[in-house]
């Protein structure tokens, strides 16, 4: 495994628990943290980057201890945050090359080369000379996984990776992830977007409430949703009473009423018919039932 969690808790200075004993053993691969805002997935991140210090718990990251290795511990990791700025008085290649410093590759030769060849990569070489904080949001982002990746990183980690970007941005990001993971690298991306995962992840945890409620693959997610999707034809009224009992995933107009698509065990009182289930049902079916056999002990 590269990065093992044991019994990994947060509580905050003022009360809030934001992780409550978290265990997971990730291997390498796109591995997809899902859950929804407040769930503990950035609090889990920045303990994972060493910016933020656990109450409890061990974290070890190729068999090296997060807290007592941290030297180590930073050669090894590569860290997207969310919220990543660029200073203005950097140009594209002159931010990589700072990034690069930072990382500890002093050999100038050996970072101009690096850095020439990462604008490749990203696919940000014909803007080098613009200024890093003149780019689209597209372009930073690539920019932004191109610092992280510029030392050859072996963990890396990505916050909330496409929020903010064009669907076309969004697959290309996610293509440059997929083709990173393919050299023996782990990637942690930490998502709300179930589509982020379902086209990237082989490996993925669902975090509610600063829990892991579920460990496993995309597909084993889907699996445990199937047979528990419904649609139904429905009135203005039945709509509104469905909606009290039932989460309602998908609403289409049709005819009179509405045709909708809703998530449960089983629909009583109303002629449903088992629709296949994607993973955002079961996103929705798992935030529903907060299924006990997968939650840590
Ligand atoms: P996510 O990234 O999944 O949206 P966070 O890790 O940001 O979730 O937050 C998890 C919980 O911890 C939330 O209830 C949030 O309000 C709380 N939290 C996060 N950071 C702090 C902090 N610095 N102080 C107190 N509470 C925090």
């Amino acid at each position: 495994m590269s990065i093992s969690i044991k019994h990994l808790n947060k509580l905050f200075p003022n009360g809030n628990q934001a992780l409550k004993n978290v265990n997971l053993e990730i291997p390498s691969g796109m591995f997809g943290l899902l859950g929804p805002n407040g769930a503990g997935k950035s609090t889990l991140m920045r303990i994972l980057v060493n910016l933020l210090e656990p109450t409890s718990g061990e974290v070890s990251i190729f068999g090296h201890d997060l807290l007592k290795e941290r030297k180590t511990i930073r050669s090894l990791l590569g860290y997207l945050p969310q919220d990543f700025r660029f200073f203005a008085k950097y140009k594209t290649y002159e931010f990589l090359e700072y990034a690069a410093r930072l990382s500890g590759m002093n050999h100038s030769g050996q970072r101009k080369a690096a850095v020439e060849k990462m604008l490749e990569t990203v696919g940000l070489y014909d803007v080098r000379e613009r200024y890093a904080n003149k780019l689209s949001g597209g372009m930073k982002r690539r920019l932004g996984i191109a610092q992280a990746l510029i030392h050859n990183p072996k963990v890396i980690i990505v916050d909330e990776p496409t929020t903010g970007l064009d669907p076309e941005e969004r697959i290309r990001f996610r293509n440059l992830l997929s083709e990173t993971s393919e050299k023996n690298v782990a990637i942690i991306l930490s998502t709300h977007i179930v589509g982020d995962i379902s086209s990237a992840c082989n490996c993925m945890a669902l975090m509610n409430k600063g829990e892991v409620s579920f460990f496993g693959s995309p597909e084993e997610m889907l699996k445990r949703a199937e047979g528990k999707v419904w649609r139904l034809q429905v009135s203005d009224s039945e709509l509104q009473e469905i909606d009290r009992h039932y989460p309602v995933v998908v609403t289409i107009p049709s005819g009179n009423g509405w045709e909708i698509q809703v998530v449960a065990d089983e629909i009583r009182g109303f002629d449903a018919e088992v629709f296949p289930a994607n993973l955002e049902h079961a996103y929705v079916y798992h935030m529903e039932h907060n299924l006990n056999q997968w939650k840590n002990t």
